[in-house]
């Protein structure tokens, strides 16, 4: 699976270790209904990378995957987003952190919440809090490699 795959990417990135992985999850998409479901999932990095620089990998690692997947069962999309970078704030012209998007997805709530269930937003929101309130995108937990259903 492709996000197996970033997992990896990730883990092996420059200056950064990979401290922690969520399962996986499947949801229905944001938008049109006449595609697959999505599947997601989220990792917590320890990184010396400034925040832009991440994203820089980010897409390289995008990239590197659409490439791929033209070159074996055309196209399947990998979409990485920095939901959270300490307790900063960004916005830049690339960049805006906490994702912006964050509070309305439960599909990223949950899986940040199974990394870290006490996790809040710079400004103390608790995570747990917008994913009681988030709508619901039917998620399904996926089982995880190696683990029982
Ligand atoms: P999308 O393909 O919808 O993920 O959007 C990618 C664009 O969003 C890129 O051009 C980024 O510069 C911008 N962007 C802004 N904030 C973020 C963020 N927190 N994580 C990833 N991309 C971001």
């Amino acid at each position: 699976m492709q996000l197996a795959g970033a997992m990896a990417a990730l883990a092996s990135l420059p200056e950064t270790h990979l401290i922690a992985q969520s399962p996986f999850y499947a949801s229905r998409p944001v938008g049109p209904q006449d595609q697959p479901d999505f599947v997601n999932g989220a990792a917590a990095l320890e990184t010396r990378l400034s925040a832009e620089a991440l994203l820089d990998r980010l897409q390289s690692i995008e990239q590197d995957h659409a490439r791929e997947r033209l070159e074996h069962w055309g196209p399947r999309t990998l979409d990485l987003d920095l939901l959270l970078f300490g307790d900063q704030c960004i916005r830049t012209d690339r960049l805006t952190v906490p994702h912006a998007e964050l509070p309305n997805r439960d599909f990223v709530l949950q899986p940040l919440l199974d990394i870290d269930r006490d996790l809040t937003l710079p400004d103390g929101t608790a995570i747990r809090n917008l994913r009681d309130r988030c709508p619901d995108n039917h998620l399904r937990r996926l089982a995880s490699p190696g683990t029982p259903d």
